[in-house]
């Protein structure tokens, strides 16, 4: 299942009575005593869990809805630390709800952290990283006769075609025949390169693609270029020279670098955006307070949370309103459950159809407290005046 299908359809499940387990799962075992530690991390955890909902008196067939996700989850992990399943993936996510009817895997080619979550929703916050970071990809690697386009995906190589066109090689012909030949192997080169653009522009147009990272031999790259719209061209944010026999998860490896740090620039920039938005009044909030109410109003386009955020607040469990403080909430007087603000933020953009963008390091975000928001509409008052 694709990513962003995934989120659809964690954001559309309805809320029932049984809990809902999200456990992110660290699957890159690079000894096999690592597959012990993970073994029992999650079933200490899992133990903690269970009996802390049956203590806190919950129902019967509560109780047995967990049991059943933990039993089938644990077997499914099983399988993939047999490599059985999943084995090329480095990270994997579960979402369970059996008591709702929901089950749903989900393989990464990042780690994710180990963590389970049990909630009344998903915890997407670990999936939107990765949503964030790696997006869809298009990769086109080429050489004067062949070519292969991936649609890269941290879920894996979505869709690919390869193209060969028949160019004549160098063979040895003296005389004038010689620059006839070569004339005629330009022809060749030029006529595959052309082939390939239209494959591509198609590709690109049906897919609404936002990266394009091209791969080849400098010339080559040059030539096949020009076939290119300006529209396409305008997404390319690397090439990288290499030789289409190097193996795919080489350059597959190389191009998730390059978009890492393509991703780090873009943020900086909206970081930045922000940060002067909200110094005029405008549509940015930065720091905790004005970021936690433009939340509260639904008003978040993009979420800039440092990924080493962590701090704890409250949420209303009647209206979700998010608060840096416990005690009641101002509206409906309900106590304010305890939660992780990171998570609660992200989950409440998430589901107000804002987008998130986990940001690793950057020093401007350090100075407000590791949060800020490019926002929707004008706000009111300056953010100064919030909280
Ligand atoms: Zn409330």
């Amino acid at each position: 299942m694709k990513l962003d299908e995934l989120v659809h359809k964690l954001k559309r499940h309805p809320h029932t009575r049984f809990p809902f387990v999200t456990q992110y799962v660290n699957a890159h075992w690079t000894e096999e005593f690592r597959k012990k530690q993970t073994v029992l991390f999650f079933k200490n955890q899992w133990n903690d869990t269970i009996d802390r909902i049956r203590n806190g008196g919950a129902p019967n067939d509560v109780v047995r809805s967990l049991e059943d996700d933990r039993a089938r989850i644990e077997e499914r992990l099983r399988d993939a630390m047999r490599g059985t399943i999943d084995s090329e993936y480095k990270g994997l996510a579960f979402f369970a709800c059996s008591g709702g009817g929901f089950f749903q895997v989900f393989g990464s080619h990042v780690e994710f952290e180990d963590q389970i979550v049990v909630d009344r929703r998903p915890h997407l916050k670990q999936l939107a990283r990765l949503a964030d970071e790696y997006e869809a990809v298009m990769l086109i690697m080429i050489d004067s006769s062949r070519a292969r386009v991936y649609e890269l995906k941290l879920a894996g190589v979505d869709d690919y075609f390869s193209m060969t066109d028949d160019v004549p090689g160098r063979h040895k012909v003296g005389g004038w025949s010689q620059m006839r030949f070569q004339r005629h192997v330009q022809d060749h080169r030029d006529r595959h390169h052309k082939a390939v653009a239209r494959a591509v522009v198609k590709l690109f147009d049906s897919r609404n693609m936002k990266n394009v990272v091209i791969a080849g031999q400098n010339d080559v790259i040059a030539e096949f270029a020009r076939f290119l719209p300006r529209r396409v061209l305008d997404k390319v944010f690397a090439t990288i020279n290499l030789d289409m026999i190097e193996p795919e998860e080489t350059v597959i490896m190389k191009v998730l670098e390059h978009l890492h740090e393509h991703e780090r620039a873009t943020e900086s920039r909206g970081v930045r955006q922000a940060v002067e938005q909200a110094a005029i009044g405008g549509r940015g909030a930065v720091g905790l307070l004005a970021t936690l109410r433009a939340v509260n109003e639904r008003l978040v386009q993009v979420l800039y949370l440092s990924e080493r955020f962590a701090r704890e607040g409250g949420r209303c469990p009647n209206c979700r309103l998010l608060s840096a403080r416990p005690g009641q909430c101002p509206y409906c007087s309900d106590e304010l459950v305890t939660v992780e603000l990171g998570e609660a933020m992200v989950d409440a953009v998430i589901e107000a159809g804002g987008e998130i963008n986990m940001v690793e390091e950057n020093d401007e975000l350090g100075s407000f407290e590791g949060v800020a928001a490019a926002t929707r509409s004008e706000k009111r008052a300056p953010s100064a005046r919030a909280g």
